[in-house]
């Protein structure tokens, strides 16, 4: 648990990790002992086709979890990665299911469900701002930065989709696989919620009290017309909405705030940070 620059109690979560349960490289007793040594407060293990449920394993907190890929392997036109979180039971969907159809099996087991690294699956941003019944997608996963792997970063279709009319939660997961230092305990978010009960993180969570972050703390909050962004310090700070050719960023040695304010066509702001170890750090959208 942290407290944060305005006083409030965070829980620090892993939401997308695999075990050798399926192709992780630790075992789940492993994997806790490493993230609750990293500072985490609750980590969900997502492993391909099998629902880990709630739970606490070497005292850190378990939220459910799984992971379904549907639409054939890797990156080939159609693929999707659906991440499960919060199910009740195993929302057991079938590989012949759409997204859609998987998201509707984890609302009623009364999950969230998530569209992992849409970067590296090179999904459409049509289809992506399609997916109504999707509730989050994750802006990072920390193993496509790994090794062979590509495409970590999902900020520009979060923007395509945002565009297009559809908000989605932004996550920050490590996905984790091989537990070699980077694609473990990297990226993560903070949901400012007073216990690790599964039901106020889950609650919290879907109120968007929450930020992504590799490290740096972020808020953005809104006055009207006028957004402010107030950080732990960092480098760079960075408004971002559908507009180009506009003024929307502030650069500094240790700065902790930035304003913007937004123009009338502007449809949503959100924000990033970058400190000065290049660890960044993402709000959440803002409709305006
Ligand atoms: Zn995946
Ligand atoms: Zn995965």
């Amino acid at each position: 648990m942290y407290i944060d620059i305005y006083g409030k109690k965070r829980q620090k979560l892993g939401l997308h990790i695999h075990t050798t349960r399926s192709d992780g490289r630790k075992t789940p007793e492993e994997v806790a002992e490493i993230y609750k040594s990293a500072g985490y407060d609750a980590i969900a293990l997502t492993d391909h086709w099998l629902y880990n449920g709630f739970g606490e394993i070497n005292g850190l907190k378990i939220i459910s979890g799984a992971e379904f890929n549907v639409g054939g392997n890797d990156c080939m036109e159609g693929v999707y990665h659906m991440v499960s979180l919060f199910t009740d039971n195993d929302p057991k969907p079938e590989r012949t299911n759409t997204p859609a159809e998987i998201a509707d099996k984890i609302h009623r087991e009364n999950g969230i469900a998530v569209i992992a690294h849409p970067a590296w699956s090179l999904n459409p941003p049509d289809i992506l701002a399609g997916m109504e019944n999707v509730d989050a997608t994750e802006i990072y996963n920390s193993v496509s930065a790994v090794g062979e792997s590509f495409r970590p970063d999902s900020s520009l279709l979060v923007d395509m989709t945002a565009n297009r009319g559809k908000d989605f939660l932004l996550f920050a997961t490590d996905d984790t696989h091989f537990y070699e230092g980077e694609d473990n305990c990297v990226s993560y978010i903070m949901v400012e919620c007073d216990t690790t009960e599964p039901a106020a993180l889950k609650e919290a969570i879907l109120a968007k009290r929450f930020y992504a972050t590799q490290g740096p703390e972020i808020h953005l909050t809104r006055d009207g017309n006028n957004f402010r962004v107030d950080c732990s310090p960092v480098k760079h700070i960075y408004f971002a909405t559908q507009a180009a050719w506009t003024v929307r960023s502030a650069h500094g040695e240790g700065i902790t705030s930035a304003e913007y304010t937004v123009r009338d066509f502007e449809k949503y702001v959100r924000a990033f940070v970058i400190d000065a170890d290049g660890k960044q750090a993402w709000s959440n959208i803002i409709r305006v």
